[in-house]
């Protein structure tokens, strides 16, 4: 197990379309290797949720923090080839970071529930429904896997730079 790097905005990558993970081609092991890195480190970084292209490897996989949702029965931490095909009408607003906006927090309007199709790491397909926080996480990842952050969503006037102070939690 290791701790990634993780890419910051402008690093090109994140701004790319990730590509589809293809299970005949690229190793297992490879695929399993590295979602136990970004689990970790997610984990580390007290991240909610991270994206393959984060961490360099531009194909469609996202992680998403299971301690964080504890009252949600997650079929699955690991989301493969996610397609979100249901979104609520309604959307609300929320605060949002990146692990790649290091720093930098905002509000973004996104829709209340969503319902993301995926796979898991032994290809077995799954679907979740989720709303609030669990919604806003999925919505996030996703928009990652289109080369798309937060800050390009966010209320420009919302904004803000938050620096950890030592003494903080
Ligand atoms: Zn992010």
């Amino acid at each position: 197990m290791s701790i990634l790097k993780t890419l910051q905005e402008p690093n090109p990558i994140l701004r790319e379309t990730a590509e589809p993970v293809k299970p005949e081609n690229g190793s297992f092991l490879h695929l399993k290797n590295l979602c136990t890195d970004m689990r970790q480190t997610m984990k580390v970084l007290n991240g909610i949720g991270i994206a393959a292209s984060q961490v360099g490897e531009s194909k469609r996989i996202f992680l998403v923090d299971k301690q964080s949702f504890l009252d949600i029965d997650l079929p699955s931490d690991i989301f493969i080839n996610p397609k979100l095909i249901k979104k609520s009408f309604k959307r609300v607003v929320g605060e949002e970071g990146c692990l790649s906006v290091r720093g930098i927090f905002g509000t973004v309007k996104r829709a209340l529930a969503v319902t993301v199709e995926a796979y898991d790491l032994n290809n077995k397909k799954f679907r979740l429904s989720g709303k609030g926080l669990l919604a806003r996480v999925l919505q996030h990842e996703t928009d990652h896997l289109e080369g798309k952050l937060f800050i390009d969503r966010a209320d420009p006037d919302s904004l803000h730079v938050y620096i950890k102070e030592e003494n903080d939690e």
